[in-house]
């Protein structure tokens, strides 16, 4: 539904309103008769907008808790409110444990994902300094081309999209390369491949170089460890493993990056994005830097509690469960998997496209008839594969087996 539409069922909704308490001034002690009379009813009563409703089966924005969305009604306070920094602060809190680190510079950044992304770019790689990509999918190439435009030597380590790096072939290339990052993305959305990263940061720090990890997809559904895995930097996204609505970054950096962003010589090409100047923000002076939003922050706390209820560890495993259920489903249907199994992330599936099926069939057949999500691949991929994610409240063997069963009816339609 357009924005005019919207209104227009508004205004209709107001008219059925007045038409069923009479008209204005006919019993004015009457409140909710008053209220019909001004229209104040539907302000209070019931918003303008109607969203559809979705069941979000695709990488991301995913289904958020009803619990969170009303955390995001409550009323907002100012951004330097002593009651703002204590949801920070409890944020942080949430977002170490399931960053697996002990990283007390953790917080959330305002901003989507690739705020996450452009901060962790622009803050650790000098202009004229090596920047190192583990390059095989569609987000390794958007941190190469920020590396670019933040005036960064960018070298690249390809592999086609849906592969995987060896730790040793990473470690040969890191050494070849010396750079002063590696940069490398834990769970590539575009392609459906995980990697921890352990080989990887290991090789760098022996390099001397920094890693930065981009954990957007990975974040709440799968194991992250950065302090297990040597990640210096870390950033994520709020709308797909942790279950809340997009518009944070969180991210989290080690002690040893911390050091060489300190000891940076020149001015951080952004302001916006500047880590130092937001560290006096979320923590220390608590100067003004931007204005928060607070609602988002209510939510991303609120879903840190829901997870924090059913315990990391215990929603790491209910992921891979639902994972290994809707891939054997898959394979029933005739569907095998584009990455090996190991390799796999548990929240983001794609499996490829039985011959002769169109991605677009399916996706629509699913929206029309079950408000089902999903969506397919793109760049080399396109056409090719379908892009699954079982996340948080659809983690479940319901929400797998609801998928297969619309999914087994679109494959029929071919
Ligand atoms: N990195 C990865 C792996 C992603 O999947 C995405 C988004 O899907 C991003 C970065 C960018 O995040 P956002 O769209 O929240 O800016």
């Amino acid at each position: 539904m357009n924005g005019q539409t919207a209104l227009n069922h508004h205004m209709v909704r107001q008219q059925l309103r007045r038409a069923e308490f009479g008209e204005c001034g006919t019993n004015q002690s009457n409140q909710e008769e008053y209220m019909a009379c001004h229209g104040y009813p539907d302000i209070i009563a019931e918003p303008m907008i109607q969203p559809p409703k979705r069941l979000l089966y695709g990488p991301g924005p995913t289904m958020v808790e009803p619990r969170v969305y009303e955390a995001m009604s409550q009323p907002i306070v100012g951004h330097l409110d002593p009651f703002f920094f204590s949801v920070v602060e409890d944020i942080r809190a949430g977002l170490r444990e399931v960053f697996g680190t002990k990283n007390d510079f953790t917080f959330a950044i305002s901003g989507t994902g690739s705020a996450g992304m452009e901060a962790a770019v622009s803050n650790f790689v000098e202009p004229g300094q090596k920047l190192l990509v583990l390059a095989n999918g569609f987000f390794c190439d958007r941190i190469s081309e920020m590396g670019r435009r933040h005036r960064a030597d960018v070298v690249r380590f390809e592999k086609g999209w849906g592969e995987s790096f060896s730790d040793d072939e990473a470690a040969e290339f890191i050494h070849k390369e010396k750079p002063d990052v590696v940069a490398f993305v834990q769970a590539e959305t575009s392609t459906g491949v995980y990697n921890p990263g352990k080989g990887i940061s290991a090789a760098a720090h022996e390099a001397g170089a920094l890693v930065i990890a981009d954990c957007v997809t990975s974040l709440g559904a799968m194991p992250v460890n950065l302090d297990e895995n040597g990640v210096d930097i870390a950033y994520s996204c709020t709308q797909k493993g942790l279950s809340a609505p997009p518009g944070l970054s969180p991210i989290s950096v080690s002690p040893l990056a911390l050091e060489r962003l300190r000891a940076r010589k020149s001015t951080i090409d952004t302001w916006y994005l500047d880590l130092k100047l937001l560290d006096e923000y979320f923590e220390g002076p608590r100067r003004y830097h931007h204005t928060a939003p607070i609602t988002l922050f209510y939510g991303l706390l609120e879903s840190l509690a829901v997870i924090r209820e059913e315990g990391i560890a215990n929603r790491q495993a209910r992921h891979k469960k639902a994972h290994q259920r809707v891939v054997k489903g898959l394979e029933a249907l005739g569907m095998d998997m584009l990455v090996p199994e190991g390799k796999r992330i548990w929240n983001l599936n794609t499996p490829k496209l039985p011959a002769g099926v169109s991605d677009m069939t399916i996706r629509k057949h699913l929206m029309e008839k079950y408000g089902m999500e999903v969506l397919g691949g793109f760049g080399p991929l396109a056409g090719k594969i379908l892009r699954i994610g079982i996340m948080g409240p659809l983690a479940t063997n319901e929400g797998v087996d609801s998928l297969l069963a619309a999914l087994t009816e679109a494959l029929a339609l071919k």
